[in-house]
């Protein structure tokens, strides 16, 4: 349950609330909102029914969690969240473009892919040490000694750089070499992982579900923030459909419900949405112009030797044409992209 309190309410009535709250054993949270203190108790969906709340001096609304009230949610924080690692800023307005190989093959890979599309315009790198494959005899990515070349990508090109972590055990391996953590499709249920990158401080990317709802995937989002971690990202990675065609279906009307209901950036990788080449040059400018913070691409310089997802990569010379469009795109919008046009 979330109170909203006035903003003229009093610290009295802040602490009449937060006493009332307590005694009724609640976890409580308090946080302050466009100069209005936000009064949480969580764990107890009961308590909305405890107090006639919003009879209390004070009060301005109730919000229950079960009917959408979440720390993740708007109701909790109007202003947008600005997610920020070594400079690069999410969510602010700016367009972030995340990009690098599915995964990290050998440290001459990684390290070409990486100085290209910075040379782009890229201003986060990706490339993956631990890669969820379908078949257990699928190339399961390089583990700790990719995690030693990423480290190396960051030192010489300046940018951070983001991997995929699998495991709980493995959190405090991964964030010991990776600036963002990215928990997958395959794990935005795993409710163990997304506490672990909670109880850690570094962003997180959290991508949708495969066949996961907005709201279940804004709830998974609420487990990493729930365990003190507020510095989320949103990535909508397509959901399967019924159409072969794509290997899934970029929902694009995500990333507005996404900006509405919560206060997290939003970001869209459209290379593992379209699973093709062709159709990735498309859906980034489509998601770009739907507000989104910024776009997530696979790349690679010889696609036809990649390990893992070769046929979506871009080649370098696709991925610099793609690089100017989304500029134009990101240009031309005058209603401000971080809060998606909305007071
Ligand atoms: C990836 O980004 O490499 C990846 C495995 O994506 P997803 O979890 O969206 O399939
Ligand atoms: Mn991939």
């Amino acid at each position: 349950m979330i109170i909203v309190m006035h903003p003229e309410a009093t610290s009295e009535e802040v602490a009449q609330i937060v006493e009332r709250l307590q005694d009724l054993g609640a976890d409580i949270h308090i946080t302050t909102d466009g100069g209005r203190t936000v009064v949480s108790g969580t764990t107890e969906s009961r308590l909305a029914e405890e107090a006639p709340w919003t009879d209390l001096p004070g009060v301005e609304r109730v919000v229950p969690m079960v009917r959408g009230g979440r720390r993740v949610g708007r109701h909790f924080k109007s202003e947008d969240t600005v997610v920020q690692t070594m400079g690069v800023r999410i969510g602010d307005g700016s367009l972030t473009v995340a990009a690098g190989p599915c995964a990290i093959e050998s440290r001459e890979q990684m390290l070409e892919t990486a100085r290209l599309v910075v040379t782009a315009g890229a201003k986060m790198i990706r490339g993956d040490a631990f890669k969820p494959r379908t078949s257990p005899y699928a190339f399961q990515g390089l583990g700790k000694a990719g995690l030693e070349i990423l480290a190396e990508v960051r030192e010489e090109t300046g940018r951070p750089v983001v991997a995929e972590v699998l495991d709980p055990r493995e959190v405090e391996l991964v964030g010991s070499y990776a600036d963002v953590l990215r928990i997958g499709t395959r794990n935005m249920s795993n409710q163990a992982l997304l506490r672990e990158v909670g109880r850690q401080s570094k962003p997180v990317m959290l991508k949708r579900g495969r066949a996961s709802t907005i709201e279940e995937w804004i709830d998974a989002a609420e487990y990493i923030h729930n365990e003190g971690n507020p510095h989320i990202v949103m990535v909508e990675r397509g959901i399967r459909g019924f159409d072969p065609s794509a290997r899934n279906t970029l929902d694009i009307s995500a990333v507005p419900l996404v900006k509405l209901a919560t206060h997290l950036p939003v970001m869209v990788d459209p290379s593992h949405a379209a699973g093709r080449r062709d159709l990735v040059a498309s859906l980034a400018r489509a998601a770009v112009a739907a507000g989104a913070d910024g776009v997530m691409i696979d790349v690679h310089p010889r696609p036809e030797e990649a390990m893992v997802d070769g046929p979506q990569a871009l080649l370098p010379d696709e991925f610099e044409m793609l690089m100017r469009d989304l500029e134009a795109v990101a240009s031309a919008l005058t209603s401000p992209r971080a809060s998606n046009g909305q007071p």
